[in-house]
């Protein structure tokens, strides 16, 4: 029977144990054992699929894999330990010294760390192009560019990237183009569709998205992934099944849950557009954001995240934090509960001015994850700390 995605995210699982439960069980088992010696030497000359030891694979990390590659419409994936181990491994995988990356300016803060600091060590050079405009990319690829990797919406500037036009240049210079769709999460936003061959989660944030576990994954073309797979297996950054059986229940829910963030977001970013504290605000579905018409475009909502600049700056950034009720104070986003977060004193203090201004972090930025309380008490608690900025 042919399902939708969102249905087969709910129905796929590993197989059922002589109990026949009817939730999936949890393989909580660091290896597995052999009928005889036969079976083991085929199992370890990959002459079959038999799980071996599951820093390679498991039954229950596999529900979750199956599940996500159901969700993004991927042959294949692999799963890790946190969002970050991800982008690592398909950085490690792919790119040799001499290779060239291509990304944006806005991305998430520990891959930039990646990209600027570590990749160099090992003679992976790259270029960052202004996320507003890939148009202008074309002349940042070098011969020996490999790989163009972005973020869209970016993280916190909720810049929304064409990702038709990327992939188009992308399969013109046959480079292998790798997205972080942590943002919209893959009910809403499906980058393979437009040519991405690799797509990576932070399955910590959306994904669960009730602030419980660190997870990552990466999904994409069979070929692309067998090099992950194989790096992995190798150096262990490898996702726990404990944890892969809590992210497989929360993708059961995660198109119903999308949708009311994104309502409630919507709904929030219309309440404050106007708002006299505040300078400018984000949200890639108002008819204000200057990349409306892409997010229209590849985008079924407008996602979870709003974010606004306060008139008063630093300072005011600050008091916004400190006189909220109800909102919590913490670096996580995607979660039941809303969140709000001032880059400029926390995640992003390390940058320089110019670094900041950059990526579009001014110093009165406020990042909302909009949760899935009544949206009537969110915008009640941002409408009383907004009178005190
Ligand atoms: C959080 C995040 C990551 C890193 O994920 P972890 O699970 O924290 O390692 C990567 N990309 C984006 C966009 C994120 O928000």
């Amino acid at each position: 029977m042919s399902m939708h995605p969102i249905t087969r995210a709910i129905r796929i699982r590993a197989d059922q144990t002589a109990e026949r439960e009817h939730s999936s069980p949890l393989h909580l088992t660091s290896s597995f054992t052999f009928e005889d010696a036969e079976q083991m030497r085929a199992a370890f000359a990959d002459e079959t699929d038999d799980n071996i030891y599951s820093r390679f694979s498991n039954p229950t990390i596999q529900e979750f894999i199956d599940r996500m590659c159901a969700l993004e419409g991927a042959e294949a994936g692999f799963a890790t330990a946190s969002g970050m181990s991800a982008v690592f491994a398909s950085f490690m995988a792919h790119l040799k010294a001499g290779d060239h990356l291509l990304s944006c300016n806005a991305i998430f803060g520990s891959t930039h760390t990646v990209i600027t600091k570590y990749l160099p060590r090992y003679g992976i050079d790259y270029t960052y192009v202004d996320a507003a405009d890939p148009r202008q990319w074309e002349a940042a690829i070098r011969p020996n560019t490999k790989m163009i990797y972005i973020e869209t919406p970016t993280n916190p500037g909720l810049d929304i990237i064409d990702l038709a036009v990327v992939g188009a240049l992308a399969e013109k210079h046959h480079l292998i183009f790798n997205v972080d769709n942590c943002f919209a999460t893959p009910v809403c936003q499906t980058p393979m569709q437009y040519g991405a061959g690799l797509v990576i989660h932070s399955a910590t944030k959306w994904l669960d998205g009730q602030g419980r576990v660190l997870g990552g994954i990466v999904v994409g073309k069979k070929e692309l992934i067998r090099d992950i797979y194989l790096f992995c297996r190798s150096t262990g950054p490898s996702l726990s099944p404990f944890n892969a059986w809590v992210l497989s229940r929360s993708l059961e829910t995660l198109d119903v849950r999308m949708e009311r963030h994104a309502s409630n977001a919507l709904y929030i970013a219309q309440a404050l557009e106007e708002h006299p504290k505040i300078a400018k605000l984000k949200y890639p579905f108002l008819p204000s954001h200057p990349q409306h018409d892409i997010a229209r475009r590849q985008m079924k909502n407008g996602g979870g995240i709003l974010c606004f600049e306060l008139r008063g700056g630093l300072a005011a950034g600050r008091k916004f934090l400190d006189h909220l009720q109800m909102l919590s104070r913490t670096a996580n986003l995607g979660d039941t509960r809303s969140i709000a977060s001032h880059p400029a004193s926390t995640t992003h203090a390390k940058l320089t001015e110019e670094e900041r201004q950059a990526v579009h972090i001014t110093p009165g930025l406020i990042r909302i994850s909009v949760g899935l309380e009544h949206r009537d008490d969110i915008l009640g608690d941002i409408l009383q700390t907004l009178d005190k900025c």
